[in-house]
C-alpha cells in the first residue's frame, strides 16, 4: 500500500517536471549564456530567486553574498532535506560562450544544476506533492564553488566579507546546513554525451596556498652579484617539491600542481618578487596535511638555498567527499527507473575537489554525476548535448528521492540521519580550518 502511494507521488512530481520541461531548459540555457564568477553571481541569483517566487516560495537573498534559500514546507516538519544548485561559472576564456570581459564560462555545468534545482522545486510545489509529505525542503542556490580569482577572494576576506573561498563553506559557517537530515546535488559528468548516471563517488580534499618569494633587485647584467634571485629560489623550491613526490602513496591520490603567477618585473632586473600558487590535494585530510608539510618544507628550502625569503599563506581548501551510501542508493534506484538500471553505474574516486565535500563531513550528502554533456570539463568545448538528460532527468530523480525521504513521517530521512556518524561538527570544522590557518596542523 505504502509502496503504491510512494510510486504515485513520484509519478506526480516527475510528470510536473516534464510538464515544465521547456521552461526548465530555457532557464538552463539562459544561465549558460550569462556566466558569472563566484561571489559575483548577481544576475543568476536574481533569476533563480524570481523563479522561486513564481512557485509561491519566499526566497531569502544575499546569503554569503549572492546565495538564495527558498523553503518548501510539507504538512509536518519531521525532517529537513536540502537540494543544492551552484550559481557560479569557471574561468575558461577560450570557451565559445565565455564572457569576453571576465573570461567566465559555464564549462563545469553549474548552469544545469540551477535548472535542476528549479525543476525539483517545480516538481514538488506545482504538483502539490510536498503538501502531502512530512518534511521541509530547502532549495539552496549557493555561490562560489570554483576555487578561482584567489586575489579577489583574498580582498573580500580582508574586507571581512567572507572567511572562506567556497560558498558552501560560508553557508556552513552561517549555520545553513545545521540540523539537515540529507543534502543532495547533481554534477555534470564531462565527455558523457548520452544517458548515464554515476553514483556513490568520492573526491579528493585539498588545501591552497600562495607563496611569496622575496629577493633583492639588482641590474641583471651589470651587477647580479648584488641581487638575490627570487625566481631561482622559487624554481629550487618547486624542484624540491618534485623530489618529494616519490613519498606520496598511490592510495592517497596526492596531487600538487603549482603555477608561477609572477616571475619577475623586468628582464634586466634580478627578480625581487616571485609568486607561486598551488593546491595540495589528497584522498583524506590526514594525507593532505602530511603532504602539505613536505611541500612547505620544500618551498622554504628553495628560499634558504638562495638566501631569499619565503612567505607561505595557507588557504583552507575543500574536504574529501564522504558519500552517504543509503542516500546514493535511493537516488540510483530512482535514476534507474528513468534511464534504465544498466545506465546507473558506480562512480570512481575523483581526484578533483568540491566544497560539497565539506558539507558531506557534517550531514548525510550525495553528489552523483550525470551525462548529457560533451567536451572537456573546464575546457573550451564543454556543452550540453542532451538537454533532457542534463536539465530534466536529474531534477526528476532528485525530486523522487525527496519523496522517498519525506514520505510517512519522513521515516527514511530520519533513519539516514540516525545512522550517520558525522566526522565533524560545525564547531570542529571551523576549529580545524582555524588551526590550519595559524599553522597548528
Ligand atoms: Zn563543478
Ligand atoms: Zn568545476
Amino acid at each position: 500500500m505504502a509502496d503504491k502511494q510512494v510510486a504515485a507521488l513520484k509519478k506526480r512530481v516527475a510528470d510536473a517536471i516534464s510538464a515544465a520541461g521547456d521552461e526548465i531548459i530555457e532557464l538552463g540555457e539562459d544561465i549558460f549564456a550569462h556566466p558569472e564568477l563566484g561571489y559575483k553571481e548577481q544576475r543568476t541569483s536574481d533569476v533563480i530567486a524570481a523563479k522561486f517566487k513564481e512557485l509561491g516560495l519566499e526566497p531569502e537573498r544575499n546569503l554569503a553574498g549572492t546565495g538564495v534559500r527558498a523553503v518548501g514546507t510539507g504538512r509536518k516538519a519531521a525532517a529537513r532535506v536540502a537540494v543544492i544548485g551552484e550559481l557560479d561559472a569557471v574561468v575558461s576564456p577560450q570557451h565559445r560562450h565565455a564572457d569576453p570581459l571576465t573570461g567566465a564560462a559555464h564549462a563545469c555545468g553549474h548552469h544545469a544544476q540551477i535548472a535542476n534545482l528549479y525543476g525539483v522545486a517545480c516538481g514538488l510545489m506545482a504538483s502539490g506533492v510536498l503538501a502531502q509529505l512530512d518534511g521541509t525542503v530547502d532549495f539552496l542556490a549557493v555561490p562560489a564553488e570554483e576555487f578561482v580569482e584567489l586575489g579577489y577572494r583574498q580582498r573580500l576576506m580582508k574586507e571581512g566579507k567572507i572567511d572562506f573561498f567556497g560558498g558552501k563553506q560560508e553557508f556552513i559557517k552561517n549555520g545553513i546546513f545545521d540540523g539537515l537530515d540529507a543534502v543532495m546535488m547533481v554534477h555534470s559528468q564531462a565527455q558523457v554525451p548520452g544517458r548515464k548516471a554515476f553514483v556513490g563517488g568520492t573526491s579528493n580534499g585539498f588545501v591552497g596556498k600562495i607563496i611569496n618569494y622575496q629577493g633583492r633587485a639588482a641590474h641583471a647584467g651589470a651587477a647580479p652579484h648584488e641581487g638575490i634571485n627570487a625566481l631561482n629560489a622559487a624554481m629550487l623550491g618547486l624542484m624540491a617539491v618534485h623530489a618529494q613526490r616519490e613519498t606520496f602513496r598511490d592510495q592517497d591520490s596526492i596531487r600538487v600542481h603549482p603555477i608561477i603567477t609572477k616571475g619577475g618585473d623586468l628582464v634586466n632586473i634580478v627578480p625581487a618578487e616571485v609568486v607561486v600558487e598551488t593546491y595540495v590535494r589528497g584522498r583524506t585530510m590526514d594525507a593532505v596535511f602530511d603532504a602539505n608539510k613536505k611541500v612547505n618544507q620544500a618551498l622554504e628550502g628553495g628560499a634558504y638555498a638562495i638566501g631569499a625569503k619565503c612567505n607561505i599563506e595557507e588557504i583552507p581548501g575543500y574536504l574529501p567527499l564522504n558519500d552517504c551510501g543509503t542516500l546514493s542508493q535511493l537516488f540510483g534506484d530512482n535514476m534507474a527507473e528513468l534511464i534504465g538500471r544498466e545506465n546507473v553505474v558506480p562512480a570512481p574516486h575523483m581526484a578533483g575537489s568540491s566544497d560539497i565535500g565539506d558539507v558531506s563531513q557534517l550531514v548525510p550528502t550525495i553528489q552523483p554525476s550525470v551525462g548529457g554533456f560533451g567536451g572537456v570539463a573546464h575546457g573550451k568545448d564543454f556543452c550540453v548535448t542532451d538537454p533532457e538528460m542534463a536539465y530534466i532527468i536529474p531534477a526528476q530523480a532528485l525530486a523522487m528521492t525527496v519523496v522517498d525521504l519525506l514520505y510517512g513521517e519522513a521515516a527514511t530521512a530520519r533513519t539516514i540521519k540516525e545512522n550517520f556518524r558525522a566526522p565533524l561538527t560545525r564547531d570542529s570544522y571551523l576549529k580545524m580550518w582555524d588551526d590550519f590557518r595559524t599553522g597548528n596542523l
